[in-house]
């Protein structure tokens, strides 16, 4: 076999080392057929990787954990979390690994982790294993959520390993995704770290979230205080940015929400077609908790699991404690409001200077009427933007209740929205639903070809491109009501 150069590779240990507590050294399974689906060359370059030296035998063994440089030591990671609102105090990575971390062409420190890699010790039931389509479905979403800007871990590669996995639906191809991030620490984490017998380690586990995603905070007077002030702006941030794209995370449970301000673990996710409040795909969230709307009472409610278990480190005095957590958590509302109205204003191309007292209602009664029309809100934004050029046609097109619609956009017009910036903000391309599945169920047939377009689509989704027009298109009629299932 030609050698294909790959400088030297070094994956660190530095979550192993400094929090052995949370850490326990694992092996991945070795897959019986490795065949590499789709790897990530631009997020490779990033990590200074070659992506051909990634298609080779050694790349493939460093995608599956098989053929680690010396110095790796992965580790299976220890966390709690609260599912659904029920408290589980060990959950940790039942069939993922955290492989290393690497430094990155710009000199940050990235995660290399594993999902679907085998049965570890917190696979209490479970097989440890993942299949292909749930694999390049995160694949596909995590770089969607990339190209639109949004914080979110990135995907590397989806190896198929040969093994045939049982599911509820029948056997179905196992595959391992590998999976990057500014790092795995979760609300679930501290959570695990705060009931652990010796104290230090949450300590330890703080300064490691202050060093990695909030330095700043280590110079303040009280830097857990401001590790948690930090960790909620980023998530209200986050959230903000969900809902301006329309995106239902689905399992908002603690153990799934980042310490980084990183979106993470897209299982049962989707993008809403017609907008509505209460939209809900998951399978098994009947009670509606992970709705669209709900995403930002839910934060609020994960980081107050945070701040419970930040609480020993926020003041010597538990009353004490509770008042700064109190006061810190209190201002959610606010950050998350900031962040989403700001958004709304680039949406609708509106500049700072129109007053938010005007500006906040005609963003009220737009969701309102969207929600009663159940207007495509994706297209709804681009055609809005076409009206903003003079062409009122194609908005007003999609909408039955026109006359709300045109008294509506003569007030927004008043603020004459720029469509320079409506154009950045809004993207033409989002992974939808229908597509989704249509690229997995080819992909499935082993016809990859439908997966890559619709990459390109999404990786890109603001620069509206000839060839692409079905992307940009809301789901057939015939479409239905859709369901996304967990832990596949
Ligand atoms: P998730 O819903 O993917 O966030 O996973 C929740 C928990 O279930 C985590 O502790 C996972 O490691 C674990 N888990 C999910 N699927 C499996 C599986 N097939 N085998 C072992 N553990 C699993
Ligand atoms: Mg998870």
């Amino acid at each position: 076999m030609s050698r294909i150069p790959q400088p030297t590779l070094s994956l660190q240990a530095n979550f192993a080392s400094d929090l052995p507590e949370l850490a326990i050294p694992w092996q991945a399974e070795e897959p019986p057929e490795p065949r590499l689906l789709v790897v990530n060359e631009p997020l490779a370059a990033d990590l200074g990787l070659n992506p051909e030296w990634l298609r080779s035998q050694d790349g493939i063994g460093l995608l599956t954990g098989n053929r680690v440089p010396e110095d790796a030591s992965p580790v299976a990671q220890a966390y709690a979390g609260h599912q659904f609102g029920s408290y589980v105090p060990r959950l940790g990575d039942g069939r993922a690994l955290l492989l290393g971390e690497i430094t990155d062409t710009g000199g940050h420190r990235r995660d290399v982790h594993l999902k679907g890699s085998g049965r570890t010790p917190f696979a209490r039931g479970g097989d440890g294993r993942a299949v292909v389509g749930p694999m390049l479905r995160e694949y596909l979403i995590s770089e969607a959520m990339h190209g639109l800007g949004i914080p979110t871990t990135r995907s590397l590669a989806v190896v198929a390993t040969g093994q045939t996995v049982l599911r509820e639906e029948g056997p179905l191809r196992g595959a391992v995704l590998t999976r990057v991030a500014a790092s795995h620490l979760r609300v679930g984490s501290f959570q695990y770290a705060r009931h652990h017998e010796d104290p230090a380690v949450l300590r330890r586990l703080a300064d490691q979230a202050v060093e990695l995603h909030h330095p700043a905070a280590a110079q303040d007077e009280n830097p857990y205080l401001s590790l948690l002030r930090g960790v909620m702006a980023a998530q209200a941030g986050l959230v903000a940015q969900w809902l301006l794209v329309g995106f239902v995370h689905g399992v908002m449970n603690t153990d799934n929400m980042t310490i980084s301000g990183e979106t993470i673990d897209y299982g049962p996710c989707a993008f809403i077609d017609a907008f509505d409040r209460n939209a809900v795909y998951s399978s098994i969230d009947t009670g509606g908790r992970y709705a669209y709307g709900n995403q930002p009472a839910v934060a609020q409610w994960n980081l107050a699991r945070f701040a419970e278990a930040l609480l020993p480190l926020l003041h010597g005095d538990q009353d004490q404690a509770v008042t700064l957590a109190t006061e810190a958590l209190g201002e959610f509302p606010r950050e998350f409001g900031t962040a989403f109205s700001a958004g709304m204003r680039r949406k609708l191309g509106l500049l700072s200077d129109a007053p938010d007292e005007a500006v906040s209602p005609l963003i009220d009664d737009l969701l309102a009427l969207l929600h009663q029309d159940h207007i495509d809100y994706t297209q709804f934004f681009r055609r809005l933007g076409q009206a903003a050029r003079g062409d009122l046609g194609p908005v007003r097109d999609v909408f039955t209740d026109r006359p709300a619609l045109d008294a509506w956009i003569e007030r927004w017009q008043s603020f004459t929205p720029d469509p320079e910036v409506m154009g950045r903000a809004n993207p033409v391309y989002i992974p939808r639903n229908h597509l989704v599945e249509e690229a997995l169920e080819a992909a499935t047939a082993d016809d990859l070809a439908p997966l890559h377009r619709l990459l390109e689509a999404v990786s890109d989704p603001f620069r509206e491109r000839p060839g692409f027009e079905r992307y940009a298109e809301p789901p057939p009629e015939d479409f239905g009501q859709y369901r996304t299932y967990c832990g596949t």
